[in-house]
């Protein structure tokens, strides 16, 4: 039946999922907004442009996983892949520069078209925070540690791993680069030609390789650390001193370099062993060229994005649902009596699914599969005497509640 299917790499949430979900996303929220960040919601499409220009035409997110199309009136758009520069562009659309430093929050559906595997699908979720206008190392520490807290709450404290990296300002980024190339071209004829094709122009991005006879070249490598100007190094320590004084643990990883252009200083990953070979369940980086390179001022950034369906693995089970109260109308005769019940406990913040008629013991099993903690029965002899009858649906008991009284009977059990 090719009419109910979904496109590869996609799927649907059904309840539990989406409860799940939700719960990731709302714990990213909570945490973010006792930083200061305030959210941020941008389009899911945007001109190809903004994506094509920042992201650059050597990543493989531009080559190779964007769902670009021309709509009917002839523009190329884009399904954002990622969302930092869908931000930068709003940031310069509305002036946000003018109060500088901004803090930014966001979440919602990415699309790439990458193979689907465990962990990387085509349509996928992501939440995220972006710091514009702070140079300040301590930027990076907020960012980082803002993601172990949302991590920490999540109950994911002791499965994950923190991993950084610094690239170090332009200048030195650009010497390590022409040390790296030199070296590369020296060993090419045992690179894979993947890497051949970086040579030129994402060179960087070869230290992520996961070709095995590349692996080989990469160890021997000149690394990083040692093109690192001055200032480059006081500017990482920095940045190591904020996370030791709030003792988040950290492992230097010199290959977390992000193929980006825009990247320069700290890379950071949050890694886990848990889910096989897409370990990585959020990852960021400063970005400080980014913004003036979308033609906006000077602006200093740095933030990450998390992917959600990565940490929904994590979390063991499914986010529970609430355990409902059951109304049930014993006759047509007070199903009005019992609408109105059921409104008047909405109404004070209780979850009320309302049994449509059948007989008693047809609603009883009913009440049971959608898992109601009480089950409140209205019948005729009830609705004279300006009662109900609450049954414990766990106990298995039951009990006569004058309707003045129920909210507080009902207080009891939630
Ligand atoms: P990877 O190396 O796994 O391809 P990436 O560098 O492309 O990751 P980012 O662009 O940094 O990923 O996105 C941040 C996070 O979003 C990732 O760490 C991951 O958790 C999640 N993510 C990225 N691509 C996918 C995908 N196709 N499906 C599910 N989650 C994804
Ligand atoms: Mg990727």
């Amino acid at each position: 039946m090719a009419g109910t299917r979904t496109v590869r790499g996609t799927r649907d949430l059904l309840p539990a999922e989406s409860r799940t979900l939700r719960l990731v996303e709302e714990t990213a929220w909570r945490t973010a907004r006792r930083w200061g960040y305030g959210e941020v919601a941008t389009p899911i499409f945007e001109f190809t442009e903004v994506f094509a220009r920042t992201l650059g035409d050597t990543s493989d997110v531009v080559t190779k996983e964007m769902y670009t199309f021309e709509d009917r009136g002839g523009d190329s758009l884009t399904l954002r892949p990622e969302n930092t520069a869908g931000i930068v562009r709003a940031f310069l659309s509305n002036s946000l520069a003018a109060q500088l430093p901004q803090r930014i929050f966001y979440r919602g559906p990415m699309f790439r078209y990458e193979r689907p595997q465990k962990g990387r699908l085509r349509q996928f979720h992501q939440v995220g925070v972006e710091l514009l206008g702070a140079a300040d190392p301590l930027g990076d520490v907020e960012v980082i540690a803002l993601a172990h807290e949302f991590l920490a709450a999540l109950g994911l404290a002791d499965k994950i791993t923190l991993e950084l990296n610094t690239l170090g300002s332009a200048q030195s980024r650009a010497s390590y680069r022409a040390c790296l190339v030199d070296y590369l071209q020296a060993h090419r004829s045992r690179l894979s030609p993947d890497s051949i094709a970086r040579l030129e122009r994402n060179p960087l991005r070869i230290l992520d390789s996961k070709d095995e006879s590349d692996r080989a070249v990469i160890a021997g490598a000149p690394v990083l650390q040692d093109s690192l100007d001055e200032a480059s190094r006081v500017f990482f320590a920095a940045v190591c001193e904020g996370l030791d004084a709030l003792e988040i643990p950290h492992r230097m990883n010199q290959r977390l370099v992000r193929g980006l252009d825009y990247y320069c200083h700290t890379t950071f990953e949050f890694t886990t062993d848990a889910l096989g070979a897409q370990g990585t369940v959020l990852a960021g980086g400063r970005y400080d060229s980014l913004v003036e390179q979308m033609g906006g001022p000077s602006t200093p950034g740095t933030g990450w994005a998390a992917g959600v369906e990565r940490l929904m693995m994590l979390s063991a089970e499914d986010a529970p649902a609430e355990r409902p109260i059951a109304m049930i109308a014993l006759g047509h005769e007070q199903s009005g009596a019992a609408l109105r019940l059921a409104r008047r406990l909405r109404l004070a913040g209780h979850t009320v699914m309302f049994g449509f008629a059948s007989s008693l013991g047809k609603q009883m099993k009913w009440a049971n599969r959608v898992g109601a903690r009480l089950a409140i029965i209205v019948g005729a002899d009830e609705v004279d005497r300006a009662v109900a009858t609450v049954r414990d649906m766990d106990a298995g008991a039951q009990e006569e509640v004058s309707l003045d009284l129920l909210e507080e009977r009902l207080a009891r059990t939630a």
